[in-house]
């Protein structure tokens, strides 16, 4: 079964409110920063969350599943 949810350093995220995803970890320079080598997942209102690489590549996946699934139609009907 498919989801219109992803999950994304423990929060269920609608894919339809991810604008982009990176494609290389990030990386800020802050010593404080606890992201760092995560994947930022940018979300629709300014908001970002960041995804281990396997939670990346899960997320590309379900967006694509999702899209052609859009593409086909009925499937989500
Ligand atoms: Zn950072």
């Amino acid at each position: 079964m498919s989801s219109i949810f992803a999950l994304i350093d423990d929060k269920h995220v609608p894919l339809y409110r991810i604008v982009w995803i990176a494609d290389v970890p990030h990386f800020c320079g802050n010593d404080d920063c606890t992201f760092e080598g995560d994947y930022e997942v940018r979300l629709e209102g300014d908001e970002s969350v960041f995804a281990s690489r396997i939670e990346r590549d899960g997320v590309l996946k379900a967006l694509e599943a999702w899209y052609n699934g859009h593409e086909r139609g009925h499937d989500f009907e």
